[in-house]
């Protein structure tokens, strides 16, 4: 159990305080000494503490009653039970001085037998009855509490409510007769002056003197009752969780918890289900400006959540919660143009119906009306409406009736919306990027609080995707990575490194949630957490690329992201389904961008329609920020003239080297050697590699290009393809002759060898060995920079050049992982 203790801040100076304890607060013994230890903990001078009957005590007594109505005789034996819980309470929390109390309950326990005895006997319930037998759990309750601090030698007295508190049953509920309680009360007082006071939550007596209660649930609206009656200071109400929350935990797990509220945020958090107290029950605190405050009996030193008149915090959003099983009602007729009253005779019928209507639209075309009703009274909904306009259906006035079922409000709620532009864009905003429809839009003109229907399968993710988007938990993507080879494993250790900074500072949640290689594939529910090597080589499910983008997708997070690092078609060939279910893609892989046209087409097309983003700036010059600037160049309007450059740094390693004096197969083993070439150089030197770069590149700029139209000049001789790459390099001297002529050729004419890569529009593209003046900016780069240099109408007599270091598994990770952050910024990631 934790400690008790009271925080600092309330001091001596707050006189009267009322406490108010659940069920749960009370389900046993061990909790009661828990509770008596955090009241006296406490400085107040005068505490009143409102307690609920012990957990499960109020369904038992009610239960008890039925049973013994209906002529069961097991009512005697739930008796015994519940005889024998209390009397096993009282000896645990009073021990040797429980003597009296034994009586007193055994006294009780035998009036409420006859009671049921008597209920056996009539064969039926009355009201009357039910009210006296389900108010029971708590006159015992408070009589256990109030003895303990008592037999710890404490001043304190048991207030029975029914004593002094007068209510009325009235149309819109329970109304208290103030005067008549508070004249009562003070009579009490004057023979009970103790300084703390427990007092039975729930019952009450009515006018005539009845003992009755206030409702299921009811013993908040007691403790709110007795803040008023005792001119309390405050009023705290102790819950199981640490006070009111920005969402609900068990969706929102991130959500937050406030430190203050108004009455008016408060209201309508309640109002839509989130776990405040209702607001009707505390209507005596509220109008007499009395703070409530939530709070925690596991966490007693934490202050809790503050409900004042004036609103607090930061943020126009305090909260947001979802309200399940509902439907959409609409009523949709040309006839209801202009025509008044209609939006009546709909209400009218659904009253008559016993339809409660949780949210109501309609646009200003008048058109259509829109309401929210409960998912249970939608069918009885329907047809009243459908009754209703018999006449104008029949007539065509009106057209349609609809209902669409197992939908969610999801409600955004705050004060400090009021007046300020931006909110509602906000919530669509995140709806929209998570790709949630939204089906109906309303917002009071108090403006605390908006509205939208989704569709009940969305929910979840509208949810966390709406409290992200106003910064009251951070972004998160549910991540893949496909392929975790040299690219895949450096840019999964960069983004376990960068995760903790991001999610500080940039409020942004890259979830690892799945890894997949050729062979096999890990699938974490929760994410991969430390070490995510050892998890992955010891998983060992065979790799399936639906189950992996159905995992990704399946905890409904707000956005979904792949990261191929595979250099494979087959990969590339998923991406535009992938696309179209709102996953992004992001990727080093050059299949996509340079593959066959159609792929290429449908995978622009599928993130085109879902606004699901698709990159693969690593594809050309690693890291090198090369399609990006390309892209910045088209979409300010700059028109593309000529692409050119060094793609390679395999290749520009190699002619930056050649001089002659080292033949060019020797220089190929040396760069094989120290790993500047792939394992089979003739992948660098068929040049293939660099036109599919050239390819993307040519997309990108807006023209139509493939492979297959650009002239590659391969450096690997025909004799040479088919070969094993031991015999390859075996037998590569044989291409040095030929190559010392080429070079001395160049040379003569005062030029140098550049293995480039260049596209023009209208000429047809080409890679392959030119021979540069030895000024060229291509001639004198570092050893193995890659450089592409762009000629547009903006940039035509001096070209824009990006150049720098074009290969290496750190630098490519980089530049994969630079894609990954503007694709969260593009979300509303604050980077
Ligand atoms: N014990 C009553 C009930 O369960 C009142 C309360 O606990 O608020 O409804
Ligand atoms: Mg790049």
């Amino acid at each position: 159990m934790s400690p008790v203790a009271a925080p600092p801040a309330e001091s001596a100076a707050v006189r009267t305080v009322v406490h108010k304890f659940g069920g749960t607060s009370v389900a046993d013994a061990e909790r009661y000494r828990h509770v008596a230890q955090l009241l006296l903990a406490r400085e107040e001078a005068i505490q009143v503490t409102v307690v609920s009957a012990m957990k499960g005590v109020t369904d038992a007594l009610i239960e008890l009653a039925k049973l013994a109505a209906s002529g069961d005789e097991a009512w005697r034996e739930r008796w015994h039970e519940l005889r024998a819980r209390h009397r096993a309470a009282a000896v645990s929390l009073l021990g040797e001085q429980v003597g009296g109390t034994i009586e007193w309950l055994d006294a009780r326990f035998e009036r409420l037998a006859e009671i049921l005895a008597a209920l056996a006997v009539i064969g039926e319930l009355p009201q009357e009855v039910l009210d006296r037998v389900q108010g029971l759990g708590e006159v015992f309750s408070a009589q256990l509490l109030g003895r303990h601090l008592q037999v710890l030698g404490e001043d304190a007295d048991v207030l029975d409510a029914r004593d002094v508190l007068v209510v009325n049953h009235g149309e819109l509920g329970v109304d208290v007769d103030w005067k008549a309680s508070a004249a009562t009360l003070a009579l009490w007082r004057q023979s009970h002056p103790a300084r703390r006071l427990v007092v039975t939550g729930f019952v009450a007596r009515d006018r005539k003197g009845h003992i009755t209660t206030l409702g299921r649930n009811g013993s908040d609206f007691s403790g709110a009752i007795f803040a008023a009656l005792f001119a309390a200071d405050e009023l705290h109400i102790w819950t199981d969780v640490d006070g009111v929350l920005s969402a609900d935990p068990r969706v929102v797990p991130e959500a937050v918890q406030l430190e203050a509220l108004s009455y008016d945020e408060a209201c309508e958090l309640a109002y839509f289900g989130a776990k405040v107290v209702h607001p009707q029950t505390m209507s005596p605190a509220i109008e007499r400006g009395l703070p409530i405050i939530i709070r925690n009996t596991f966490q007693p030193q934490h202050p809790g959540t503050r409900i004042t008149a004036a609103s607090g915090g930061r943020g126009p959003i305090k909260g947001l919660t979802l309200s399940p099983d509902l439907a959409v009602l609409n009523v949709e007729g040309t006839g209801l143009i202009g025509v008044p009253g209609t939006a009546e005779r709909v209400f009218a019928a659904l009253r008559n119906a016993h339809v409660s209507v949780v949210m109501i639209s309609q646009g200003s075309s008048e058109h259509s009306i829109c309401c929210v009703v409960r998912q249970a009274e939608a069918g009885r909904a329907r047809d009243a409406v459908v009754q209703a306009f018999s006449h104008e259906l029949a007539a065509g006035q009106v057209q349609r009736v609809q209902t669409t079922e197992g939908v969610s409000v999801l409600a955004a709620v705050g004060d400090g919306m009021a007046g300020q532009p931006g909110v509602a864009a906000r919530l669509f905003e995140a709806l929209g990027r998570a790709q949630v429809n939204i089906l109906a839009i309303a917002q009071g003109s108090s403006e605390r609080n908006i509205s939208v229907v989704v569709d009940g399968k969305d929910a979840t993710k509208a949810l966390r995707a709406a409290h992200a988007g106003f910064w009251l938990s951070p972004q998160t993507f549910s991540v893949g990575v496909i392929g975790p080879g040299n690219v895949g494993a450096a840019l999964l250790e960069q983004l376990r490194s960068a995760q903790p900074q991001l999610l500080a500072r940039a409020r942004l949640d890259l979830r690892l949630r799945a890894i997949a290689s050729r062979s096999h594939m890990l699938l974490e529910a929760r994410g991969v957490q430390g070490d995510w090597k050892a998890a992955f080589d010891a998983a060992s499910q065979p790799l399936d690329l639906d189950a992996f983008a159905d995992h990704l997708l399946s905890a409904r997070l707000p956005h979904t992201l792949i990261i191929d690092c595979s250099g494979s078609a087959e990969v590339a060939e998923r991406y535009a389904g992938w696309l179209a279910a709102g996953i992004h893609v992001v990727t080093p892989n050059k299949q996509a961008g340079s593959g066959p046209l159609a792929r290429y087409r449908a995978i622009r097309e599928a993130a085109a329609a879902t606004g699901a983003r698709f990159r693969y700036e690593a594809t050309v010059g690693a890291g090198l920020p090369v399609i990006t600037t390309l892209r910045d160049l088209v979409d300010t309007g700059d028109e593309v003239s000529a692409i050119a450059g060094i793609f390679s740094g395999t290749l520009a390693w190699l002619f930056n080297k050649y001089d002659g004096s080292v033949p060019f197969s020797q220089l190929v083993a040396q760069a094989r050697a120290m790993g500047y070439t792939e394992p089979d150089p003739r992948d660098d030197l068929s040049g293939v590699d660099v036109a599919r770069k050239l390819v993307i590149l040519a997309r990108e700029a807006g023209y139509e290009s493939s492979l297959e139209d650009v002239a590659v000049e391969s450096l690997v001789p025909e004799a040479l393809r088919q070969a094993s790459v031991e015999d390859f390099m075996a037998r590569l001297h044989e291409v040095d002759a030929a190559f010392a002529q080429r070079l001395a050729d160049a040379r003569a004419r005062g030029l140098v060898l550049r293995y480039v890569a260049q596209f023009a529009p209208g000429q047809a593209p080409s890679v392959g060995l030119v021979e540069l003046p030895a000024d060229h900016a291509f001639a004198n780069l570092r050893l193995t920079d890659n450089v592409v240099q762009f000629t547009t109408r903006r940039y035509c007599d001096n070209p824009l050049v990006v150049q720098g270091p074009g290969a290496g598994p750190e630098v490519t990770a980089a530049g994969v992982f630079a894609d990954v952050l503007r694709v969260a910024a593009g979300e509303g990631a604050r980077l």
